[in-house]
């Protein structure tokens, strides 16, 4: 495989500066080009119009402008989820999705790799298997995609949520170096607090998250609320059953002081009686307080597996009995199903990526 000019994402400052003093350019460049990929409009190096043309046609030579390149964009009935295709150097496809909400945010979904390895019986991106992980350019590229349009009208991305393809946790350093990017002060400046990475709950790295000195939120993704229904629609339960991951989420609200987010996805006969809410509620307070945390109740998107979302009634009666035991839940239905930009909706046909793989 030849290897790619890198993208400028995944060039660091010391390098960066580097190359300036190598070029004989003033060190101040580096703010001037960090500015542009993260706060303007500028979709290319010749649309930093602010540089000596010389320079741009020196820096478009060495580096990509970005890591990722639409493929194919679509739009909700909704008029506001926006999802894109984005192809990366090596052909393979990954997607990710824009959710504005009525001017007042604007969330973007990341993905953390082109596939995923989990393979959750509901989810359509575990379907694909793991293709390869994503380098922390090509996470933090996907944000730049949004943000280029979103500057045009002098709005920014507002919040991040680590919830679109691949298993962040399984690819962690690459996850972490491109939250502390959209993090940086000289970088995007998003607030921590407005970034929640997602796992399907690999414990280790709960532990390590709470150890970055990263004020992020976690969301965790239960489904289930005893090992035996996890086990059977969470391969990942085989290896960490639900206690181990109740722990350690206890550990990470002791640690970073923050909230815990539980997602709970409600497929009909399976995980959504009155007696697994109860469980559920049990076992949260047997592992710390239930004021710690949230549950988002998801009724299930279309995907694999053939499950049923729960009458409304039955997802109403489980989140009160949650409720009732002071742990707070809402039913969360996902925004953009129409464009299948859902919860674990996201998926990308290989084999068309392949034929229009660039050489
Ligand atoms: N791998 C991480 C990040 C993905 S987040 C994780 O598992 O948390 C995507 C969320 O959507 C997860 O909670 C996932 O379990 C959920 N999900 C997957 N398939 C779904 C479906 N068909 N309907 C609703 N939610 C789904």
């Amino acid at each position: 495989m030849n290897v790619p000019r890198p993208a400028i994402s995944d060039v660091s400052d010391a390098e960066l500066t580097a190359w300036l003093a190598a070029h004989g350019e003033p060190a101040y460049r580096r703010k001037q080009i960090r500015r542009h990929a993260t706060h303007t409009c500028a979709a290319g190096w010749s649309e930093l119009t602010d540089l000596p043309n010389g320079l741009r046609d020196a820096l478009a030579s060495s580096f990509r402008w970005s890591s990722v390149e639409p493929v194919i964009e679509q739009a909700s009935a909704d008029g506001e989820t926006r999802k894109v295709l984005l192809q990366l150097h090596d052909g393979h496809r990954i997607e990710t999705v824009l959710m504005p909400h009525h001017g007042a945010r604007n969330s973007v979904c990341l993905s953390t790799q082109a596939g995923c390895p989990m393979a959750c019986a509901f989810c359509a991106t575990g379907e694909m298997g793991l293709i390869r992980n994503l380098m922390p350019g090509e996470i933090v590229d996907q944000v730049r995609h949004w943000q280029r349009e979103l500057a045009a009208r002098g709005e920014r991305v507002s919040h991040v949520v680590y919830m679109g393809m691949g298993e962040p946790f399984n690819n962690y350093d690459a996850t972490i170096a491109s939250a502390r990017e959209l993090v940086a002060a000289n970088g995007f400046g998003i607030s921590p607090r407005r970034l929640t990475i997602s796992t399907c709950g690999v414990v280790p790295k709960i532990d390590a998250l709470a150890g970055e000195g990263l004020p992020i939120n976690l969301a965790v993704s239960l489904h289930a609320a005893d090992d035996r229904t996890r086990g059977a629609i969470m391969p990942i339960n085989r290896k960490w059953g639900i206690d181990e991951v109740l722990a350690a989420s206890a550990r990470y609200v002791a640690r970073t002081k923050r909230r815990v987010t539980f997602e709970y996805v409600l497929l009909a006969g399976v995980n959504d009686s009155a007696d697994a809410a109860r469980e559920l509620a049990n076992r949260i307070a047997r592992a710390g307080r239930p004021g710690d945390y949230h549950v988002n109740l998801i009724p299930v998107n279309a995907g694999p597996g053939g499950f049923k979302r729960p009458p409304i009634e039955t997802m109403e009666r489980f989140a009160e009995i949650l409720s009732e035991r002071g742990i707070a839940a809402t039913v969360r239905i996902s925004k953009g199903q129409d464009i299948a930009a859902g919860c674990g909706q996201l998926k990308v046909d290989e084999r068309a990526g392949a034929t229009l793989a660039k050489v």
